[in-house]
Order: C-alpha cells, then sequence, then structure tokens
C-alpha cells in the first residue's frame, strides 16, 4: 500500500482525503494533529468517539463521563433514545487555526478492533450491569445504536450476539465524526517536550516515530492518548509496546504477567481431554485457601480451563526471583466435583454413596464402572485409580480431586494482562498522567485486570471514554484561550494603528 521511498514526500501535511479508515495510498513523512491516539482497541475507540462527538457539540464540560451526552440514556440495553445524527467536526477549531480540530487513530493491525471483535468467543460481553459505570457504558453503545442483552451473571451482550456488530458501530461512528485512521502503523517509540520548559499546551507536545508498512512516519501531537493494550494475545497486535512507551515517559509500570488463562497441571490429564464437568474450584497458596469459584472445568491435554478455571489463574503469582520450572509449586487447586453434597461429612456421604453403586453392581473395589453415572467416564477412571479401590478414598477424591499447579498458559492464551501502568500515575477521572501534562492512558495498558464476565472492556471503555473527553475540553479551553489571545492582540494592533492615525493627524496638523 505505501508508496515507494525513491518518491519525493509530502511533509507537515494532512492526510489525503482517503484517509478517513485505513491505509492512505500516500502518506505524508510527517503529519501534524491536535490529539493522536495511539492504538486502535476498545480504549482507543471509544476515546475517539467521545473526543469528536464533544468537540463537534463544542462546548466545555467538566470532562467527566458522568456529566456526558452519553449519560443522559439510561435505558439498560436499550439503543434508544439518544441519538443524534452526526456531522464532521464542525463545533470547534484548532486553535488559532480556524482548521476543524484533526484527531487521528493510529493502529499497528490492518484493521481497527481486531481484538474485539474475538472477544466472548465472537459474542463480546461488552460490559457487566454489576460493574461500576456500567450505565454509562450502556448508555453509550445505545447512543451508538448497539441493542444489547442481560444474560447469567449481569454480562451483557450486543442483542445479535456479534461482537462485529460492536465493531462496526464504533467504526462507522469513528467515520461519520471525521476522525482520521491509520492502519497498519505501528508507533515505534515517542518524545516528549515538557511544556512547562517554555512550551505552551497549544503548541506540540508529543512525537512519535512510526512505521506505516514500510515508510517512516513522524506524528506531531499536542495531546497523546496511549492504548495501545496489555501484552495478552499478541496475535491481535499487542505486545506490551503501551507500557514500555508510558515507562520512557517516566511513569511507574508494574510488572507484567498473563492473566484469565488456562493452567497447566503437574499431573498428567491429557486421558481426561476434552471431559467437562461442573465443579466448585478452591485454589491454595501453602495450604491457605486465598481463591474460589463454581464453574464448568474443562480438562485439557496440558490441565485444565474454563471461565471459573481462568479467574483463578489471575491470583496465582510468580514470587520475585523466582523461576518458571519451580515457582508454581505451592500453589494447589482442588475440585469438588459433587458440589450438591455440602457439609462436615461430605466426603463420608460421597463415599456412602458409591458404596451403595458398587452394592447395585455387586462389585467390591471401587472401579470406573461404580462411578457410572457420576463421572464422565475418564474422569471416573482417574478417579477409580487413585482411590486404590478403597471407598472412603473415592469419596475423599470426589469432594476435594487435587490438582497442582505446574505453570499458567502463556501470553498467547491469555486473555488479560496482570499488571501496568500504576493507577496513581493518574488523574482517575481524566485519564491524564499527573506528571505529564497531555499524556492520557486508558484501557489495559494500566494496572487492572478484572475477571471474566465483561469487565475488562468495562474498564476499556470507561477510560477511553473519560480520556478522550477530557483532551476535548483540553482542545476546547486553548481554543477559548486561542480566542481571547487573537482578540486581545488585535485589540492592540487597534489601538496601535489608533496612535499611528494620532501620530500621523498630529503630522498632518503639523
Ligand atoms: C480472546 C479474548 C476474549 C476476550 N473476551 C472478553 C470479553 O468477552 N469481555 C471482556 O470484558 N473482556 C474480554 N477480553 C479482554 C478485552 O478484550 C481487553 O481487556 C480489551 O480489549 C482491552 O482494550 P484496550 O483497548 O486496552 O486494548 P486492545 O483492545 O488490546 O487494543 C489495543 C490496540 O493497540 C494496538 N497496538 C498495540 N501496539 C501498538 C503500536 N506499537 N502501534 C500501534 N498500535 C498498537 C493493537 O493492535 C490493538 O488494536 C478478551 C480478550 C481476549 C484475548
Amino acid at each position: 500500500m505505501g508508496m515507494s521511498r525513491k518518491k519525493k514526500r509530502k511533509t507537515d501535511s494532512a492526510l489525503p482525503a482517503d484517509s478517513s479508515i485505513g491505509t492512505p495510498a500516500d502518506v505524508p513523512a510527517k503529519i501534524r494533529v491536535d490529539i493522536c491516539i495511539a492504538g486502535g482497541g476498545a480504549a482507543g475507540m471509544a476515546a475517539a468517539v467521545a473526543a469528536a462527538e464533544r468537540l463537534r457539540d463544542g462546548r466545555s464540560g467538566n470532562g467527566r463521563l458522568e456529566g456526558s451526552g452519553f449519560g443522559r440514556d439510561r435505558s439498560v440495553g436499550a439503543g434508544s433514545g439518544n441519538s443524534k445524527p452526526c456531522r464532521g467536526n464542525n463545533g470547534t477549531s484548532r486553535p488559532g487555526s480556524g482548521q476543524p480540530p484533526r484527531i487521528l487513530i493510529v493502529e499497528k493491525m490492518d484493521r481497527l478492533g481486531r481484538k474485539l471483535k474475538a472477544t466472548g468467543n465472537g459474542r463480546c460481553n461488552l460490559t457487566n450491569i454489576n460493574a461500576e459505570g456500567c450505565r454509562e457504558v450502556q448508555a453509550f453503545f445505545g447512543h451508538l445504536g448497539v441493542v444489547t442483552r442481560v444474560e447469567d451473571g449481569g454480562r451483557v451482550y450486543p442483542y445479535s450476539g456479534d461482537a462485529a456488530d460492536v465493531v462496526g458501530a464504533l467504526i462507522d461512528r469513528i467515520a461519520l465524526l471525521d476522525v482520521q485512521v491509520l492502519t497498519n502503523t505501528e508507533v515505534r517509540n515517542v518524545q516528549y517536550t515538557d511544556p512547562a520548559a517554555g512550551h505552551s499546551r497549544a503548541k506540540v507536545n508529543f512525537q512519535l516515530r512510526c512505521v506505516c508498512g514500510t515508510q517512516d512516519v513522524t506524528i506531531e501531537a499536542d495531546q497523546l492518548l496511549i492504548a495501545m493494550g496489555g501484552k495478552a494475545a499478541p496475535q491481535f497486535g499487542t505486545c506490551g509496546d503501551g507500557t514500555k512507551m508510558a515507562r520512557s515517559l517516566g511513569l511507574e509500570v508494574t510488572r507484567l504477567a498473563p492473566a484469565l488463562t488456562g493452567i497447566e497441571t503437574v499431573e498428567d490429564v491429557e486421558s481426561m481431554a476434552g471431559v467437562r464437568v461442573w465443579a466448585n474450584t478452591a485454589l491454595y497458596y501453602n495450604k491457605k485457601k486465598i481463591a474460589e469459584e463454581a464453574g464448568e472445568v474443562q480438562f485439557n491435554d496440558y490441565g485444565i480451563s474454563g471461565i471459573c478455571v481462568m479467574n483463578l489463574s489471575s491470583r496465582i503469582e510468580l514470587a520475585d526471583g523466582a523461576s518458571v520450572q519451580d515457582g508454581f509449586r505451592d500453589y494447589r487447586i482442588e475440585l469438588d466435583l459433587l458440589p450438591e453434597l455440602e457439609g462436615a461429612a461430605d466426603a463420608a456421604e460421597a463415599a456412602g454413596l458409591i458404596r451403595h453403586q458398587m452394592e447395585t453392581q455387586g462389585v467390591r473395589e471401587v472401579t470406573s464402572q461404580a462411578l457410572r453415572s457420576i463421572l464422565r467416564k475418564p474422569l471416573a477412571e482417574a478417579v477409580a485409580e487413585a482411590s486404590g479401590g478403597d471407598p472412603e478414598q473415592a469419596g475423599r477424591l470426589l469432594k476435594r480431586y487435587p490438582l497442582h499447579v505446574k505453570n499458567l498458559r502463556g501470553w498467547k492464551y491469555a486473555q488479560v494482562t496482570k499488571g501496568g501502568v500504576k493507577l496513581e500515575e493518574l488523574d482517575p477521572q481524566r485519564m491524564e498522567a499527573k506528571r505529564v501534562p497531555g499524556l492520557y492512558l486508558a484501557g489495559e495498558v494500566l494496572d487492572y485486570d478484572g475477571p471474566c464476565g465483561g469487565w475488562n472492556l468495562q474498564n476499556a471503555w470507561v477510560t477511553g471514554i473519560r480520556a478522550g473527553q477530557a483532551m476535548a475540553e483540553r482542545l476546547i479551553e486553548d481554543q477559548a484561550m486561542a480566542s481571547q489571545t487573537i482578540a486581545r492582540n488585535s485589540g492592540e494592533t487597534e489601538a496601535n494603528s489608533g496612535r499611528a492615525e494620532v501620530i500621523s493627524g498630529g503630522t498632518e496638523i503639523r
């Protein structure tokens, strides 16, 4: 797509007209924008819509999600009510330039929202009704025309059950709002010029060195949002670039680790691969229970997975300095395979059930046959073998089937990143870095990881919307300041020209 290096390239220019979404055929070597959003995932797209709509409306507020136009529609799940037809950015102009403000999303992949499209098994569990700020997020999507439904555990999905509809709604609105998008463009590094060192906020504060296909592109921006995600699922473009860049700008980042992922077990469970069982799961660290969760456990050739297992994985950490080889040995998982039997005598009750089965079948030892209709055959065989044929031991195993943690499945299989930019670094309402004015961070790049159920996307939307609104507010303020300066200067010019008239008049009089 990119032009040859030999061809003379434009400099310091706007993107060509074909650049509203995608990679334009002719990318200038230098692009100057007001707001640059690095990363076109969930947080970046939400930020772009929020910023462009606030600028379109051209009014200044408090920069908070609560006070936004989105917040007015509080209906749950409906795409009704608050939607307004979109125009291009015409509510305000670039400070001092008379041109409409320019917002640019820079995305490394060939399309926006690649990961978003894969979320929730392609259904996109976009938020959870129990999450703080969920109403605002639902209103935001209602405003975009996304109709939703609420399922078990408060999980919110698009009514169609198709994640592509969520991505499509965001991309359509981004195009309508004239936000520019550069895909296939990787941000390689960023430089910051401190406004306190003599540069005003309206001047360029950030310079991003990017590669678009094979071309080098420099992007200059007054404000920058880092929305480049974490390190989980790098096949969707996320390799930890955002945290590296934040660190290079002086922000503190906590250690990154894969979370919401499968667990590799010391025990060989390959013979059970494919078995799914409803269980209460408990995670122990040094014999102390640190988490428990009910749900469906799936056995695989490497260990176990399933939503409840992924949630437990977020609680498993390598101690400082520990190696992956033996760093997890103090973690143990127990599966209660008969969760309906509760109470102190539960293992004994389970043993009673097994003895009854043995009597009805006329067998003297626990075999997989004796566990028939209680467990699926491969699991029954494993329990029978581990019990040594003893019904009491088999009862204990049914209630506390032990598995030891060997490792967590790696980044490729993780849904989210544990660790990231420390939240203390940010103003939580604006998502602006306290130490780097004009720099904003949103989404998974932050030190936040929630459980399965819509919490991670909720975090991406809320922080993205807050950052987008705050950047627009800043631009509106800058514009107001620039207009005042122009008015003052033209007043001074008029006054000066008046003085000149008097002088010349004086000359005439003379
Ligand atoms: C398979 C899977 C299923 C999931 N399902 C759910 C779910 O149903 N519900 C839920 O709440 N959460 C889910 N998650 C987690 C959720 O998708 C993420 O937490 C969320 O997408 C984070 O949003 P983000 O915008 O911060 O990052 P991302 O959505 O990851 O977007 C970051 C973007 O930045 C781009 N980028 C990175 N580096 C650069 C660079 N150097 N230059 C330019 N661009 C760059 C990436 O290509 C990417 O497009 C799932 C995750 C996975 C992997």
